[in-house]
């Protein structure tokens, strides 16, 4: 069967930067979750369906015509990669993805990046729901105050003023939001290994996936 690989985790945890390291190491694909919650998000954004609209926002997800392709992410024709990362687009992917409607609009687009030789996919419910039988299921965690940093960085990086305050109050909500959801809630599978990264470099993070890779 084709090998895969889940990290999940909370918002800023470098799950995604963690899995994408994995993938590349490995020469499998990389599933980014979260970029077709936030697709969903953006177009409904521009097609004005509202966040509590579960029906037309799954039709939206059902509709997405989404393409990846060298690193990048187009959306009906327009390369969106970086929009896609805004703040507002995240938030409004939060609450976006609580609606199951909305999940089970996009399940089979993910189960369609199982390829080989192999996946490594990142998101919040990947070793829990979504791919449920992978061979090695990661929990990555970090504390609040270590991710909010992290993101304050990033954001900094590409010139956009923000607080840390400010980030760390909304990455809470949305954990919240995860978390508390009824459909595919937050949570490590019961077989996933937990990864805390606070104090480990990206580096030492993908050393020790391999290492239970090869296990
Ligand atoms: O991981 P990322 O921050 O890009 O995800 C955007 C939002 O999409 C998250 O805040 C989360 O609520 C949601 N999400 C989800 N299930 C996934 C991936 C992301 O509910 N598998």
């Amino acid at each position: 069967s084709i090998p895969v690989i889940t990290v999940d985790g909370p918002t800023a945890s470098g799950k995604g930067t963690l899995a994408s390291a994995v993938a590349q190491a490995l020469g499998y694909h990389f599933l980014d979750s979260g970029a077709l919650y936030r697709a969903t998000a953006l177009a409904a954004m521009h097609a004005g369906v509202a966040e509590t609209d579960e029906a037309g926002l799954a039709a939206v997800a059902a509709g997405l015509k989404l393409r990846f392709a060298h690193q990048q992410i187009w959306l009906g024709g327009v390369e969106v990669s970086d929009e896609l990362r805004r703040e507002d687009v995240g938030a409004m992917a939060s609450k976006v993805s609580v609606w199951p409607a909305v999940r089970a609009a996009l399940l089979q687009l993910q189960l369609s990046h199982r390829r080989l030789p192999g996946l490594v996919a990142d998101g919040r419910d990947m070793g829990t729901v979504i791919f449920p039988a992978a061979q090695l299921k990661v929990f990555v965690v970090a504390s609040a105050a270590v991710r909010a940093e992290r993101r304050y960085k990033q954001l900094i990086s590409k010139g956009i003023s923000t607080s840390i305050d400010v980030l760390r109050t909304d990455l809470e909500a949305r954990d919240a939001r995860d978390k508390s959801r009824s459909a595919s809630p937050l949570k490590p599978a019961e077989d996933a290994m937990v990864l805390d990264n606070s104090e480990l470099s990206v580096d030492q993070c993908v050393a020790k996936v391999l290492e239970w890779w090869q296990q």
